[in-house]
């Protein structure tokens, strides 16, 4: 692809960005579609990130994505949120449309995508493992699927008791509980959804569930996605439950990003294949 004077820019900001494999998703589906942008990625330290923002619309970006941990901090710094971002209040696409930065939440999207693709009927209690920014994307993506009951197991509590605050409405029953209950609750659940980063590379030892604590006909999704099967998936698979790993959300999220940029779909396989080269690359340069 060339570099020339109108080429275009979107980008990543964060704080650390270095794990991102969001430049090499839209990289690649850029050159694929002959599209003149280029994705790159910036680690932004707090005290910038205002002006970082101001800088990217001086300098009419077609758009950014926001991760950790600005998801919610860039809310104030935005002209105008769409009606997801403002459900989830909290934001990792905006788009640069007429000098207006506009907000949304792809992440939702990418949970629900990933949840309709399911063999089980999704219904009955959904639990969510976690409370930060990933747990709201589950929690809308969830309530868009039409599940009644959800309930929050995180390891500080009042930050599940804060997300049920938020959420809780007429048609939707919530719950906060510590993760030291979380067995107690997972065993009458049809859904489960790790929103923790409990199973990362480094520490893919660890699981948040047993598979005692697993019902075999739930289904089971964790959003971490380096390793692509963590111990809480193996434990799923014991169970008998169905399994879900964390690049299924992590590829639709980057879908719905890039369309919104720019109007077009990016191919699937392209970003699998990319996707998939890239971790198994992470593992490597890490060890
Ligand atoms: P976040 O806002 O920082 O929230 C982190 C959550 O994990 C909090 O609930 C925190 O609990 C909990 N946690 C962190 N370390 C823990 C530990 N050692 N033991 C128990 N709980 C722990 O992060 P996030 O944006 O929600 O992301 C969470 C995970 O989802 C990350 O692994 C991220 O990579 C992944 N993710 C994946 C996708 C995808 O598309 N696949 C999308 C978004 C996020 P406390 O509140 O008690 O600190």
């Amino acid at each position: 692809m060339e570099i020339n004077s109108e080429t275009r820019l979107c980008c990543l900001i964060g704080h650390p960005v270095k794990h991102s494999i969001s430049p090499q998703l839209h990289n690649s589906a850029f050159k694929h579609l002959g599209l003149n942008i280029v994705y790159l990625s910036f680690d932004i330290e707090s005290r910038y990130l205002r002006r970082a923002v101001e800088g990217l619309k001086s300098l009419n970006v077609v758009g950014f994505n926001v991760t950790i941990p600005y998801k919610v901090a860039i809310i104030k710094l935005l002209d105008v949120l769409d009606s997801t971002a403002k459900e989830t209040r909290a934001v990792n696409t905006v788009v640069l449309k007429n000098n207006e930065l506009i907000g949304y939440n792809t992440d939702v999207e990418g949970i629900k995508r990933s949840l309709l693709d399911s063999r089980n009927t999704l219904d009955g209690r959904a639990l969510i493992i976690g409370a930060g920014g990933a747990a709201r994307a589950a929690v809308v993506a969830l309530k868009n699927l039409g599940i009644k009951e959800i309930v929050i197991a995180n390891r500080r509590i009042w930050r599940a008791a804060a997300l049920v605050r938020i959420f809780k409405m007429n048609d939707l029953e919530m719950k906060s509980v510590s993760l030291a209950e979380v067995g107690r609750y997972s065993r009458t659940s049809s859904i489960i959804i790790n929103a923790t980063p409990i199973g990362m590379w480094p520490r893919q030892d660890e699981t948040p569930l047993s598979s005692n604590d697993i019902p075999g006909n739930s289904t089971v999704l964790d959003l971490v996605y380096n390793p692509l099967k963590t111990k809480l998936l193996e434990e799923a698979e014991k169970a008998g439950a169905e399994t879900i790993n964390g690049l299924k959300p992590l590829i639709e999220q980057a879908v719905k990003s890039f369309e919104l940029w720019t109007g077009l779909h990016p191919p699937r396989d392209i970003l699998w294949r990319v996707a998939e080269e890239a971790l198994k690359k992470w593992g490597r340069d890490e060890d």
